[in-house]
């Protein structure tokens, strides 16, 4: 069976993987550069930020498995420190019997999908923006596939449906917009007992902020801040310097003047950052459909479901 995955993200490579292993033909296209999607790291200046997931919390999934005992572990770290909760800029430890183990990868986070996508036959930097019907199967570009799996965003994936003419059950799937600024200091930054704080009510307008350098401690001092949902939605079209000025506030009242002004700062905006609302994989998903919905719009907004999804779409295949 041949089968044409769009997006290589988690659940995308999730699903290359094993189709690849159960003897299907795989070809993955992504539009960006490499692999990740929103697992993805930026680096500069001796800078490590992870931009989209900070960590993952494997909670038993099948990508535990996997990362502890499949794939390479040396770059592999379980994150020491747990999350706080802040109220106004004020941290405090949260519940400790809902802390679960953490782990990240000491160079970034996006190490994760570049072992997912060894052997993988991924075509980086084509966007789909057509599929076809092609006798019982689809084609894109000028391959032909068995089946198909679209792994993007809900939205970036109904516009792939409608090229198609085929519509499916996934408008409850709605995503939250992010603004995510990174900050790195020429000074250590304070010691703290936690690696991320979160104001989990969004009132605040900094949501989240984590620690990179207390997170992986090999890593130059470095925050990555991400704002709440009314700020990000208010915000979006301000330039990037206009961000770090401003959030760098944030960073100035947490730990003091010093730390006023960033040696290096980058800024990720996030159309479709996590969904709020999802829609349901099997209803989406009627058995012996050969063009699959998978990714974080039919599971949940994090890694290990996101995962989970991608394995799903496979076994209906195969
Ligand atoms: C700021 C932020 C923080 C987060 N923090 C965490 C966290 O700490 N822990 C956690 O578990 N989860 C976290 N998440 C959620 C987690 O990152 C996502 O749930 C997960 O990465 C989604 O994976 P996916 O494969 O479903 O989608 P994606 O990662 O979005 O992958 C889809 C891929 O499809 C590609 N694509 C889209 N359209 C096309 C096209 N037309 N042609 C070709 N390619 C296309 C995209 O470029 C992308 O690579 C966070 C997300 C964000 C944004």
């Amino acid at each position: 069976m041949r089968v044409g995955i769009v997006g290589a993200g988690i659940s995308g490579l999730a699903a290359a993987r094993d189709l690849q292993q159960r003897g299907a033909k795989v070809v993955v296209f992504e539009k960006s550069r490499g692999p990740g999607g929103r697992c993805s790291t930026r680096r500069s200046n001796g800078f490590v930020w992870d931009t989209g997931a900070t960590s993952i919390a494997p909670r038993g999934k099948a990508i535990e498995r996997l990362m502890l005992n499949e794939l390479p572990t040396d770059e592999l770290i379980p994150v020491e420190k747990p999350i706080y909760l802040h109220r106004n800029l004020i941290p405090e430890a949260g519940d400790p019997s809902r802390t679960v183990p953490r782990y990240t990868y000491r160079n970034g986070m996006n190490t994760l999908p570049k072992l997912l996508a060894d052997g993988i036959d991924m075509r980086p930097e084509v966007e789909i923006e057509r599929i076809s019907r092609a006798g019982e199967g689809y084609r894109i570009g000028g391959m032909h596939f068995d089946a198909i799996i679209l792994t993007a965003p809900i939205p970036q994936t109904a516009a792939l449906l409608w090229t198609l003419d085929e519509s499916r059950p996934i408008a409850s799937a709605r995503y939250r917009s992010n603004l995510c600024i990174a900050l790195g200091y020429d000074t250590p930054l304070p010691e703290t007992p936690y690696f991320a704080i979160l104001d989990p009510t969004q009132v605040h307008p900094m949501t989240w902020m984590s620690i990179e350098s207390v997170k992986a401690p090999e890593r130059a001092p470095a925050v990555v801040v991400q704002m709440s949902r009314q700020y990000s939605f208010d915000h979006y079209a301000d330039s990037p310097n206009e961000l770090i000025v401003d959030i760098s506030r944030y960073v100035e009242a947490l730990f003091g003047a010093t730390y006023r002004v960033p040696a290096a700062a980058d800024v990720m905006k996030w159309k479709y950052a996590q969904p709020d609302t999802t829609a349901d994989f099997e209803t989406v998903n009627p058995p012996g459909s050969r063009l699959i919905i998978a990714g974080d719009g039919v599971s949940a907004g994090r890694l290990e479901e996101a995962f989970d999804s991608g394995l799903r779409a496979s076994q209906l295949l195969c």
